[in-house]
C-alpha cells in the first residue's frame, strides 16, 4: 500500500464510526448498579392521603433505592399545620403515623378546640429515613398547570426553589414556558433538574402533536399509575404509548429533535386503599436507573443518557446494542412467560395522518391518526431474552416485554406486566 492510500485509509477508518461509538450496555457489573424509583408522589403536602415518613417508610421497605416527592405547586418545607381529622388521610392515617413513629416524633397543638398536626419538611424526613448509598429521597415538585380545560402537569426532579406554574396561550406554550423556566433556573443555580410531562391523557389535555415540538425537556410519562389518566386512551385517543412512537418518529424525521424518553411512575395519593385496582395506590410503575453511585445528580445524569428502563413489574438484567443488534435478557419469575415486542419507525415511512374525529374544530384537540409504519412491530418472540438486528434503515428502535402474569395491582382492569426500553437511534 503506497503512503498516499495508507493516509487515505487511516483518514477513512478515523471518520466512520466503529460500531463500538453505538454500543450501549444497561448490565449491573464494574462498578455499575441499578437503582429502582419512583418519580412522581404525593403526600400531605398537597392532594395525597399520608404523611411523608410513612410514604418514604412504604417505598424503602419495598426495597426501592430512590423516591421524588413531587406534591402539586409546593415544595415539603416551612411550617405546616393541617387538622388532624379534616385532611385527606384523616383520624386512620394520623393513628397510623403515631403507631410507627412513637414518642415526640409526631408534634401537635391544639387550634380552637380542634387538634392539628405539623407536616415534617424534606429535610426532616430525609434525616430519618435517607441512607447513604442505600435509599434516596429527593425533592422534586409538579409543577400544576393548565390552559382553559386542558391540565398540564410537569413534575420537577431535584431542585431546591420551587417553580410555580406559567401559564401560556396555548397547550404548547404552557409546556414550554415551565420548561424554559427550569432550564434557565437550572442555568443559574446549576442544580441538575429534570423536568417531565405528566400523563399526557389525563383529561386529555396533551396531543402527542403538541408534545413532540417541546424542546429542552425530552421525557415523559408512558404509564402513569393513577387510574384516572387513561394510559391506553380510548376510541378516540391515541393510548400513551402509541404518542410516545408518533412523538419520536417525528422529533427524529422532521424536527431534528432529541428522542423522547419514556417513564413509569406511580402518580401516588392513596396509600391506605388495600384493594388491587383500586385508586391511585404505590408500587405500580417505576424507573430503574444505571448509575455507579446513588445522588440525586447522578440519576438526573444516568436518565438523562438514556440509562434507564420503565417497568410495571418486568425486571430485566441487560439492555444492550452492539454489533447493530438491540437485545434485552429478562430477570424471569418461575412459571412466567414474556414476550419481547421491537418497536420502530423505518425511514421513508408514510407521513400521512388523519383527524381523529370529524369535527375539524375539535380534532384538533386529539392527537391524530397515522399509518401502521409509525411504530411498527418490527419483531416479535416469545422468551426471556431476545435481539433485533437493525438494518440500518430505522430512525429508532425500542423494546417492549410483556410478562404473562397480570399486574397485581393494575391501573387499567387487564393490564399485564410490562417494561419498555429506550429508544435507540442508529447513527
Ligand atoms: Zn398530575
Ligand atoms: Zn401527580
Amino acid at each position: 500500500m503506497s503512503a498516499r492510500a495508507l493516509m487515505l485509509f487511516c483518514a477513512v477508518l478515523f471518520v466512520v464510526p466503529s460500531v463500538a461509538d453505538d454500543a450501549i450496555t444497561l448490565r449491573s457489573a464494574d462498578g455499575q448498579n441499578w437503582y429502582r424509583g419512583n418519580m412522581h408522589t404525593h403526600s400531605l403536602w398537597s392532594d395525597g392521603d399520608d404523611y411523608p415518613e410513612m410514604i418514604a417508610s412504604w417505598y424503602k421497605e419495598r426495597h426501592y433505592d430512590f423516591l421524588v416527592f413531587t406534591d402539586h405547586n409546593v415544595l415539603l418545607r416551612g411550617d405546616k399545620w393541617i387538622d388532624v381529622e379534616k385532611n385527606k388521610g384523616g383520624q386512620k392515617a394520623f393513628d397510623k403515623l403515631v403507631a410507627k413513629f412513637p414518642g415526640d416524633w409526631v408534634q401537635t397543638r391544639t387550634e380552637k378546640e380542634r387538634l392539628q398536626v405539623k407536616l415534617n419538611t424534606f429535610d426532616t424526613v430525609f434525616d430519618k429515613l435517607a441512607e447513604t448509598q442505600k435509599y434516596l429521597l429527593i425533592q422534586g415538585e409538579e409543577i400544576t398547570d393548565k390552559f382553559k380545560n386542558k391540565p398540564i402537569h410537569m413534575c420537577a426532579t431535584n431542585l431546591t426553589e420551587l417553580l410555580p406554574p406559567l401559564h401560556g396561550e396555548s397547550v404548547l406554550e404552557v409546556m414550554q414556558q415551565n420548561i424554559n423556566a427550569a432550564v434557565s433556573r437550572r442555568e443559574r443555580t446549576g442544580e441538575k433538574t429534570l423536568v417531565h410531562l405528566n400523563h399526557p391523557n389525563f383529561g386529555y389535555g396533551v396531543t402527542a402533536e403538541q408534545l413532540m415540538k417541546v424542546i429542552g425537556e425530552n421525557f415523559f410519562e408512558v404509564y402513569n399509575g393513577h387510574p384516572g389518566v387513561n394510559d391506553s386512551g380510548d376510541k378516540t385517543h391515541a393510548s400513551t404509548e402509541r404518542m410516545w412512537d408518533i412523538i419520536n418518529t417525528w422529533r427524529l424525521a422532521k424536527f431534528d429533535l432529541p428522542i423522547m424518553y419514556g417513564l413509569a411512575t406511580d402518580d401516588g395519593h392513596s396509600y391506605h386503599e388495600t384493594e388491587p385496582g383500586k385508586q391511585s395506590q404505590p408500587g405500580r410503575g417505576w424507573v430503574m436507573v444505571l448509575a455507579d453511585t446513588l445522588t440525586p445528580d447522578a440519576m438526573v445524569t444516568a436518565l438523562e443518557a438514556g440509562r434507564f428502563y420503565s417497568s410495571s413489574g418486568v425486571t430485566l438484567n441487560s439492555v444492550t446494542f452492539a454489533d447493530g443488534t438491540l437485545s434485552v435478557e429478562v430477570n424471569t419469575q418461575d412459571g412466567v412467560e414474556y414476550q419481547v415486542d421491537f418497536i420502530g419507525t423505518r425511514r421513508g415511512f408514510d407521513d400521512k395522518s388523519l383527524p381523529a374525529i370529524d369535527d375539524e374544530e375539535k380534532a384538533k384537540e386529539l392527537t391524530r391518526v397515522y399509518s401502521d409504519e409509525v411504530g411498527a412491530v418490527l419483531q416479535t418472540s416469545k422468551g426471556a431474552s431476545a435481539g433485533y438486528k437493525l438494518t440500518g434503515n430505522e430512525l429508532y428502535v425500542r423494546a417492549v416485554i410483556t410478562s404473562s402474569r397480570p399486574h397485581p395491582n393494575p391501573s387499567e382492569a387487564g393490564d399485564f406486566e410490562k417494561a419498555w426500553t429506550q429508544p435507540i437511534t442508529p447513527k
